[in-house]
């Protein structure tokens, strides 16, 4: 047989390599892992048996491939790294084949690859092995057979020319470059190669271009043989387990069972890529950051929005954000006054109250005492207000603007403050909070005898001219953006600037981007940015709003953030973001602010939350 080794075939096709690279380069970025074709289905546990618990542990997780490394002793197969680590107790048999077949046997919709890696004298250990599965045919795949358990032989194995002396079921790791008979290529699934031999990368950052070239173009060939590739030695970390997806590396391996697992199992939603592209709206900049009066105020809050939620969304959206045409940026510090990880109700009573007060209450301080907002200091100059939020309208950011309580579940009395507040406007779901009877009335009841129109869905809220006017519309159309909401959110704005932007004294409006932070608490990429892109079609309005009358400021920011979100990979061209949550909670990181108009630049610096309530009442009085 002609021998090649790994390095002199990388000599003879790095011509036809120097000719790709350019080509190669380029396609790095463009193939990433668009839609993940992977599962754990494609991940293996390499040396499994060094494990503390070998095989369930991996099985358990779901992983498709186990190794386990074998030795022939007294018609026994020992499993064990080196031989002086041989123990008569722990057999191929009992640790692996038995549990693996009982395990597919119950349930049929699970497959498992077993790479038996020979250490010594395959003569016997084939002959050994053999004996073994024959009672088990049924169940072991062959290239006629749709068996569930593929049994690859690896490490001391025969001759290619020897591989019709075994039965159908046992298939040999391949020797690169393979040169086989079609009898042969049946006993061949897989070929497994060191990456050792093809690159020195140590998984931080990405390939070299050069190594990158190499190794595709090794997979691409054994892929052209209609076989299946394997690396030993690579990096165990996540930018390698991606680079090995991204060049469809069939079997990854790895010796972090768990993490490895759950990052595969978790691709599919934490992978985005975005169809539907808005553009950004060209501001004019002509009031932005000037000395100018400012008759209306529109703040903006996108719940659990920090700026890796942001910059998945500016990704998504293909390198565009209404949001980053704001030049006038700030930090918000947004600690509880009893916690460092605030969550919305102090977080909204910071912003709404201007004192930072406990978690879970809504318009108090740390006292219990009630914190007028904004929204009623803006009422009592004679502007018009409206608070919307695409979620319920008891819930604790729109709450922390009309009501006061000291405990953001207590939503059935929160409804029930909003009659006292005098906000023009307000919009939101939840209409359960407003029927609920407290003290012989309801919620509706109380608005209704203030004077207020109470609209039950989003169509008859906008066709309302109401002057003081209530939507409580169906959690149907406040469904998150990923089931199908319509454009609630800039529809809700469009209306409320159209009812009162003639109004004398101007406007204050709060609106909500509330589920950014669903999305967050849930884990999933593809709401949060979805509902942030939701989110900054609206900023899109505020903006040409601000720039149609030269008298409005807008700041847009953030309670908290909410999920520990961080990007692994994107490409901006193709609107394909990778992120990873690291909890399901809030986390302590200060959000951005983003101002813009008259006195925008007032919003620079690092400061606390309530700072925001502090700069806007400034010029709410003016
Ligand atoms: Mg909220
Ligand atoms: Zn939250």
């Amino acid at each position: 047989m002609k021998t090649e080794n790994p390095i002199q075939k990388i000599i003879k096709t790095s011509l036809f390599a120097l000719l790709l690279t350019v080509n190669a380069t380029y396609s790095q970025a463009q193939e990433n892992t668009k839609e993940s074709k992977y599962s754990l289905s494609n991940a293996h546990s390499h040396n499994d048996y060094e494990n503390d618990i070998p095989f369930q542990r991996a099985f358990q997780k779901g992983f498709g491939s186990i190794e386990a490394d074998i030795f022939p002793v007294n018609n026994e197969l020992l499993v064990a790294h080196s031989k002086d680590q041989l123990n008569p107790s722990i057999t191929l048999y009992g640790t692996y084949l038995k549990p693996a077949i009982t395990a597919l046997r119950k349930d049929p919709n699970r497959k498992l690859h077993l790479l038996i890696d020979i250490k010594e004298n395959y003569p016997i250990a084939l002959a050994t092995l053999v004996k073994q599965l024959e009672p088990h045919k049924e169940i072991l795949k062959t290239s006629t057979h749709a068996g569930r358990l593929t049994i690859t032989i690896s490490g001391s194995r025969p001759k290619p020319a020897d591989y019709k002396n075994y039965p159908d079921y046992i298939y040999f790791d391949g020797e690169w470059p393979l040169q086989h008979t079609p009898e042969e290529s049946k006993h061949v699934d897989l070929v497994s190669f060191s990456f050792t031999n093809y690159s020195k990368w140590n998984g931080k950052g990405r390939l070299d271009h050069a190594d990158y070239t190499r190794v595709k173009n090794l997979i691409d060939s054994v892929h052209a043989e209609g076989k299946k590739i394997r690396f030993w030695a690579t990096p165990d970390t996540k930018s390698t387990w991606l680079a090995l997806m991204n060049l469809h590396v069939d079997l990854i391996g790895t010796d972090v069972i768990e993490s490895f697992g759950n990052f595969i199992k978790d691709l599919p939603k934490n992978i985005y890529t975005n169809k539907e592209i808005h553009k950004a709206y060209q501001p004019t900049y002509q009031s932005d950051g000037k000395n100018g009066k400012i008759k209306n105020v529109i703040l903006l809050i996108g719940d659990g929005m920090g700026l890796t939620q942001i910059y998945s969304a500016f990704t998504a959206n293909q390198g565009q954000l209404n949001l980053f045409q704001m030049r006038n940026i700030g930090l918000s510090v947004t600690n509880a006054a009893d916690t460092y990880i605030t969550d919305s109700a102090a977080g909204g009573t910071a912003m709404a109250g201007g004192k930072k007060t406990n978690n879970r209450a809504i318009g108090v301080d740390s006292t219990e005492k009630p914190l007028k907002s904004l929204a009623v200091y803006a009422a009592e100059e004679g502007k018009k207000t409206a608070i919307v939020s695409v979620g319920d309208l008891a819930d604790a950011t729109p709450a922390a603007f009309y009501a006061h309580q000291p405990d953001r579940s207590m939503e059935p009395q929160i409804a029930q403050d909003m009659h006292t507040s005098g906000i023009n406007m307000l919009l939101g779901s939840g209409i359960s909070n407003f029927k609920k009877n407290l003290n012989g009335t309801t919620a509706v009841e109380l608005l209704e005898k203030k004077g207020y129109t109470v609209a039950y869905s989003f169509e008859d809220f906008k066709k309302s001219n109401a002057d003081k006017l209530v939507g409580i519309v169906t959690d149907n159309e406040t469904r998150p953006k990923i089931e199908g909401r319509g454009e609630f959110l800039t529809e809700a704005f469009l209306k409320v600037t159209q009812q009162f932007s003639k109004a004398p004294k101007g406007l204050f409006m709060m609106l909500e981007g509330a589920q950014i932070d669903h999305g967050g608490h849930r884990n999933n990429l593809s709401q949060v940015i979805t509902e942030n892109l939701d989110f900054d079609k609206v900023i899109g309005k505020a903006l040409e709003f601000a720039d149609s009358n030269g008298e409005t400021l807008i700041v847009v920011t953030a309670d908290h953030e909410t999920g520990g979100l961080t990007l692994l990979d994107g490409d901006i061209q193709s609107g394909y973001v990778l992120g990873e949550f690291s909890t399901n909670d809030h986390t302590a990181v200060p959000v951005p602010v983003f101002a813009y108009g008259p006195h925008s630049d007032d919003f620079k610096g690092v400061y606390s939350n309530t700072e925001i309530f502090k700069r806007l009442l400034k010029y709410i009085q003016k």
